[in-house]
C-alpha cells in the first residue's frame, strides 16, 4: 500500500477534528481552558480571561501595568499565533514554500509567548502565600535544599538572563525532579520534555512602567504575588500524570541507554 493509499480519508479527517477541541480538555494542567477554539474546523488561539480583577496585584503590579500586558502584549502573540497558521494554510495551498523558515520561526515564538502568558496569569494571583505550600513546598525543599536557597537561585537566574525572556520552575521527568530554567525570548533553551510549573515574565514590558529598569525590583515584588495553591496543583496534576499507573516514572530503557 502507498504512503498516500494508508493516508485517512477527509470522512476520517472530519471524525477525529473534535477531539482536538482543547476547550474540553486543558492543553497544560492549570492553564485556562479557553486558550484555543475551533470556529470553522482550524484551530484558533484566544485570548484567556485574566482570573481575577486588573488592581488584584496592587502594589506590587498596577492595574493600568496587568492591562496593558495583558490586553496589548499578549493578545500581539495570540494574533501573531493565528497569523503564523494562516500563512502556513496560504502556503500548503499555493505550494509557496520560500518563506518556510520565517514561517516556523513565528509560530514557535507567538505560540510560546501565548503559552508562557497564559501560564504566568495562572502563577500570579492575589497576595496570599509568602511561601510555598503542599508538595512544592517539599520538592522545592528536596531540591534546592530550603525556599530560600531556591529563591535565591531563581532570582539570580532571572537577573542573569540576557536580553529578554522568562525564568522558570520546571518537572524534569528525566531526572524526577525540579529544575530552574532560563527561557529566551519566548521558546530557547528550554529543557525537552520538561514541565512548566510557574512563570516569571522578565520582558521590560512586563515591569518598565512600574519598576523602570529594575529587574530586581520586579523580581523581589513577583515573590509576593505568587498563587503557590495554583502552582502545587500543576506538580500534583504531573505527578499524578506520571505516576498513574502507580508506579514512579520511569523512561524506557532503550531511552535510558541512550542518555548515558
Ligand atoms: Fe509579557
Amino acid at each position: 500500500m502507498s504512503e498516500i493509499a494508508s493516508l485517512p480519508s477527509s470522512m476520517d479527517i472530519e471524525h477525529i477534528r473534535p477531539l482536538r477541541n482543547v476547550a474540553a480538555r486543558p492543553p497544560w494542567p492549570g492553564l485556562p481552558t479557553h486558550m484555543t477554539t475551533l470556529d470553522d474546523g482550524d484551530p484558533h488561539y484566544v485570548l484567556p480571561e485574566l482570573g481575577y480583577a486588573l488592581d488584584a496585584l496592587e502594589p506590587y503590579c498596577s492595574a493600568e501595568a496587568l492591562r496593558i500586558h495583558h490586553d496589548h502584549q499578549h493578545a500581539t502573540y495570540v494574533s501573531g499565533a493565528n497569523r503564523a497558521l494562516d500563512r502556513l494554510t496560504m502556503a500548503r495551498s499555493s505550494h509557496d514554500w520560500s518563506a518556510i523558515n520565517q514561517l516556523e520561526s513565528d509560530l514557535a515564538f507567538n505560540v510560546s509567548g501565548h503559552v508562557l502568558h497564559s501560564l504566568f496569569w495562572t502563577t500570579i494571583g492575589p497576595p496570599k502565600h509568602e511561601r510555598p505550600i503542599g508538595d512544592v513546598a517539599r520538592a522545592i525543599d528536596a531540591g534546592f535544599g530550603n525556599f530560600e536557597s531556591f529563591r535565591e537561585q531563581f532570582t539570580q537566574c532571572g537577573l542573569a538572563l540576557q536580553g529578554s525572556g522568562w525564568v522558570a520552575l520546571a518537572w524534569e521527568p528525566l531526572g524526577g525532579c525540579l529544575v530552574i530554567e532560563q527561557i529566551h525570548d519566548h521558546q530557547s533553551t528550554i529543557s525537552q520534555g520538561a514541565e512548566l510549573l510557574m512563570v516569571c515574565d522578565l520582558w521590560e514590558h512586563a515591569y518598565f512602567l512600574e519598576y523602570r529598569q529594575s529587574r530586581l525590583d520586579w523580581l523581589d515584588a513577583f515573590w509576593h504575588i505568587v498563587n503557590w495553591a495554583a502552582v502545587d496543583e500543576r506538580l500534583v496534576r504531573s505527578n499524578f500524570y506520571i505516576t498513574r499507573a502507580g508506579q514512579p516514572f520511569v523512561w524506557p530503557d532503550y531511552v535510558r541507554d541512550s542518555l548515558r
